[in-house]
């Protein structure tokens, strides 16, 4: 071996043009190959693999070291770059029309435990077990796929600085260790040991710290921030995760968003090479809970929810006009060619359809099968109920064809609303309605806007504040009289704004309350007594009194973003150590239990009893 460095060149780098030089590697066995006489190896490191050839001719010593390798043994190679005969060319890897005869080859390290799956490129990954991944992720992150998810995730972060950086925006580190901040999930606690009995919360978001730098005049601000949420687990929520977090002051509405579009443009650009078209389409919150019965609509496909409340409003058929009359609504959703492509079992009762409306709350899921232009087949109580003038008038409306199938939700307008999305993204899935290749090139972004400040939160008999309480209102919605703000504010819309793509939210913010006043009017409207703003607020309502400039931003879902451009179907892909749905690291075996005597010193206990 050449002494002085380990390597001087990559595995994967090397093209004919390298014929005749001799060279030194370093990298995994990915497979070895014997060959009536001469061995192969595929020496694999980050940046691909090549072929070594190790031939007896070039002593015993060398062939027995090939003889005994086992698969991802570290090696390091020396040898000759030669050209492969025409039979053997590889066109399939880059490094395919040449190998590296091997002089010298030097276990660096050998593998003494038996792998738990296969890290080969050559080997189909789909089938290893999630739960072994993860518990091995140093080997999972080894394979191929997962290795450039974590390169694209880099260069993707790197685009975004590259292109916040142009605009003026300075990266500022914010707190891990602070107080409860409300973005509406249950907080990570850490507890005080200095100050005992209290505790830090993990931040589920940078949001008020982002704030305080604009009133410390930042004026461009963004973090790749680490955020924490308790939350159950879904396939695309971790509870530790990562925000592209961005705040600014000096800027309209339309400024931020514009600004970010072209953030996303550029990401896009640098990762897949395609021009976005801009401007994104926009929609408004009413509108999209109108059309889609969400406020994160998958714009791909169409099959619109279409309200048909004021035609049944006096049907005879009691589930409808029941619904509207105790202020709900009916609404439909069109399958197009649904007689064919869905059978009456599915939609009845114990049906996959009929089950997926129940899982959104509704009690029951009427259909009409279009015939002709006023013929349609109908089951059940609706069938004896509908007037051919009725018929027409739905067919019309909904646009439907013959051999249509509409799907109706009744009952309250957010319950209905739920149904119809779910169901309508279920079968645009069970219908393959989005080929398989549109899935991966497809990108339908959408702007949603003009969300409403509030929700009413049944279970605890209160508004809530459907972004965060730091939102600020439309000026036109409360106008300029402080006294009225109290009655206004319950009923305005936010200047708030999400980015969705294909179905998913990918980001989403708001200009913010830069006013003392209007910011506790908020507070108090989302049931916090005046002790208690000020306990939990008391320094931000402090700071805005102190000369706030108007100020907003937005969050990314960095993981969410990076899934999507690397067309993988969990955030879990993208991440280089993610918790397991039990919201556990398998590998380091987090969380753990701790001795008795760090909870003394914490002064705390722990109150658990083991089921077992
Ligand atoms: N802090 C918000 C969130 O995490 C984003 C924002 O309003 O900028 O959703």
């Amino acid at each position: 071996m050449m002494n002085g460095f380990m390597r001087n060149k990559t595995c994967g780098e090397l093209r004919a043009s390298a014929i005749g030089a001799n060279v030194q590697l370093c990298g995994w066995v990915d497979r070895r190959r014997d060959h009536g006489g001469v061995i192969f190896i595929d020496l694999r490191d980050r940046s691909g693999t090549i072929q070594i050839t190790v031939d007896p001719e070039q002593g015993k010593d060398l062939f027995g070291i090939a003889e005994s390798l086992r698969n991802e043994t570290v090696l390091q190679i020396h040898g000759l770059v030669r050209a492969r005969p025409d039979e053997a060319i590889n066109k399939k890897i880059p490094t395919g029309e040449i190998e590296i005869l091997a002089e010298q080859i030097k276990i660096l390290n050998a593998v003494t435990n038996t792998l738990p799956f296969s890290v080969s490129i050559h080997d189909d990954d789909e089938n290893i077990k999630e739960e072994l991944r993860l518990k091995h992720r140093y080997l999972d992150l080894r394979r191929e796929k997962m290795n450039n998810n974590l390169k694209l995730r880099h260069k993707t972060v790197r685009a975004a600085r590259s292109f916040l950086e142009n605009e003026g925006f300075i990266e500022v580190e914010t707190p891990v260790l602070t107080r409860s901040t409300p973005e509406g999930a249950r907080d990570y606690l850490v507890p005080s040991r200095v100050c005992g009995g209290e505790f830090f919360a993990l931040p589920q978001s940078p949001q008020l710290f982002k704030q305080l730098l604009m009133v410390g005049g930042i004026e461009r601000y963004y973090q790749v921030a680490r955020c924490f949420r308790d939350e159950d687990l879904r396939a695309d929520r971790q509870p530790e995760f990562t925000q592209l977090d961005i705040e600014m002051s000096f800027m309209e509405e339309n400024e931020i968003i514009e600004l970010n579009e072209k953030l996303i443009v550029s990401i896009w650009k640098t990762i897949k090479g395609i021009d976005l078209p801009t401007p994104f389409p926009r929609m408004t919150w009413q509108e999209a809970m109108d059309r889609f019965g969400t406020d994160r609509p998958d714009t791909r496909y169409d099959m619109e929810l279409v309200e048909t409340s004021d035609l049944f409003s006096k049907s005879g058929f009691k589930v409808f006009s029941n619904a509207i009359s105790s202020g709900g609504c009916v609404k439909c959703i069109t399958i197009e060619d649904g007689n064919n492509l869905i059978s009456n079992v599915r939609i009845k009762p114990g049906g996959d359809i009929f089950s997926e409306a129940q899982k959104a709350g509704a009690g029951g899921l009427a259909f009409i099968r279009v015939r002709d232009h006023e013929e349609v087949d109908t089951i059940g109580a609706i069938k004896d109920n509908l007037t051919t003038s009725q018929i027409k008038e739905l067919i019309l409306k909904t646009n439907s064809k013959p051999g249509d199938l509409i799907l109706f939700g009744a009952g309250p307008t957010n319950i209905v609303n739920r149904t119809l999305d779910r169901v309508r993204q279920f079968v645009a899935k069970d219908l393959k309605i989005i080929s398989d290749n549109e899935l991966k090139t497809q990108w339908n972004f959408l702007w949603v806007t003009d969300f409403p400040m509030f929700e009413f939160n049944s279970d605890e008999n209160r508004l809530e504040a459907i972004h965060h309480p730091f939102c600020a209102p439309k000026p036109e919605d409360i106008g300029e009289s402080e006294s009225l703000w109290k009655d206004k504010l319950p009923n305005s819309n936010a200047q708030a704004y999400d980015l969705v793509l294909n179905g998913l939210e990918i980001g989403g913010g708001s200009l913010r309350i830069h006013n003392s006043e209007l910011q506790k009017t908020v507070l108090e409207i989302i049931g916090l007594s005046k002790n208690e703003a000020e306990e939990q607020f008391g320094f931000l309502i402090d700071a805005l009194s102190m000369g706030a400039p108007p100020h907003g931003g937005i969050a990314f879902g960095l993981d969410r973003i990076v899934m999507l451009l690397s067309n993988e179907d969990s955030i879990r892909d993208t991440i280089a150590f993610p918790k397991t749905q039990q919201a556990r690291c398998s590998m380091a075996k987090a969380p753990a239990n701790v001795a008795n005597k760090q909870l003394e010193d914490l002064h705390i206990a722990s109150t658990w009893i083991d089921p077992d």
